[in-house]
């Protein structure tokens, strides 16, 4: 009785899911490849990992850039918003590569690789990351962000702008001047509230001194423990501070790090932190996520949940833009 009732449940669960599931997929596979329509802005995509190039319809590459970039549960107005930085972006790159080919993919205007250019998360990625059922919900939800901005750029005298953006600037953007010390009116440090609500907001990170001796290039093995203090110390000081309060230069042992330069070396979150020394560790306290400078992703998404639409989002965070059809 028992084994007829077990098959009776597999028979069940065939019919409910799996059979269902599969006829979705067979439709899915048998649907034409996208067709590529007269006039229609194209996009030569490099793909950093499997070391190709697709040349592909710049809507729907902008739907796996935000797909890449931005967590689908978010709302559709923050996903809108992102829509525009990344087709902005996109068409920036597109620009500057008929000028003067990229050195990292000269045959293509633009690569898969978050730390180069922007990332870009095909569908057997998503299936993956989101399973089967919320791959239908979030890719359609993305697809209609993408669809109701479609063409919209953002920028600053008729000129396309660098519509940069972190996850989380821990309250407060900060200007491009600080951070890479070339003045763009557009990015400019704005307040930036939602921030504290979301992840990522705060983080620890421990090293050991020979981490760190290993990462920096440095020796602080062999100073005394009371060098390394916060308040006093001699071998890790802060010596200078953006107008937000982030990190901007620091000296440990008897190297100067760019705050930004240490961020990189070490993997931090953010140049926003403090730290304690325990032992023969040094553990880094940080705020926020990412350099800080334009959208805030965690504050765009505070925003529209505060009822605000992706144009105000926009111009929030990028000052005195417009949003442009192209
Ligand atoms: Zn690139």
């Amino acid at each position: 009785m028992r084994k007829v009732m077990g098959i009776f449940i597999i028979l069940i669960f065939a019919a409910v899911i799996i059979v269902p599931a599969m006829i979705i997929e067979g439709i899915r596979l048998f649907q034409p490849p996208v067709q590529v329509q007269a006039g229609q802005q194209l996009v030569r995509v490099y793909f950093h990992q499997s070391d190709d190039i697709k040349i592909m319809p710049l809507e729907q590459y902008i739907i796996g850039v935000v797909a890449g970039e931005m967590p689908a549960n978010f709302e559709p107005e923050a996903l809108k918003a992102q829509a525009v930085a990344a087709r902005t972006y996109t068409l920036k790159k597109i620009e500057e590569a008929r000028n003067k080919p990229d050195d990292h993919h000269p045959s293509a205007d633009i690569c898969t690789d978050p730390a180069h250019c922007q990332a870009f998360a095909a569908d057997d990625v998503l299936r993956q990351r989101w399973g089967f059922f919320n791959f239908w919900r979030y890719k359609s939800k993305i697809q209609e962000a993408v669809r109701a901005t479609q063409g919209m750029v953002l920028t600053y005298q008729g000129k396309l702008i660098d519509p940069v953006y972190h996850a989380n600037s821990g309250g407060r953007t900060e200007s491009a001047a600080a951070v890479w010390g070339r003045d763009l009116p557009y990015l400019q440090s704005v307040s930036s509230p939602w921030d504290k609500e979301a992840p990522h907001y705060q983080a620890t990170i421990a090293f050991t001194l020979e981490e760190m001796d290993r990462k920096l290039g440095v020796n602080l093995k062999a100073v005394p423990a009371a060098a390394l203090a916060p308040s006093g110390g001699t071998a890790m000081k802060v010596l200078e501070k953006t107008a937000t309060g982030r990190i901007k230069t620091i000296k440990i042992g008897n190297k100067t790090f760019a705050a930004t330069e240490l961020r990189q070396l070490l993997g931090l979150p953010s140049t926003d932190f403090t730290w304690q020394v325990q032992g023969d560790r040094i553990i880094f306290n940080t705020t926020g996520y990412g350099h800080g400078v334009g959208m805030s992703q965690y504050g765009a998404n505070g925003m529209a949940r505060e009822g605000k639409n992706f144009a105000e989002i926009l111009t929030y965070y990028y000052r005195g833009v417009k949003i442009e059809n192209r």
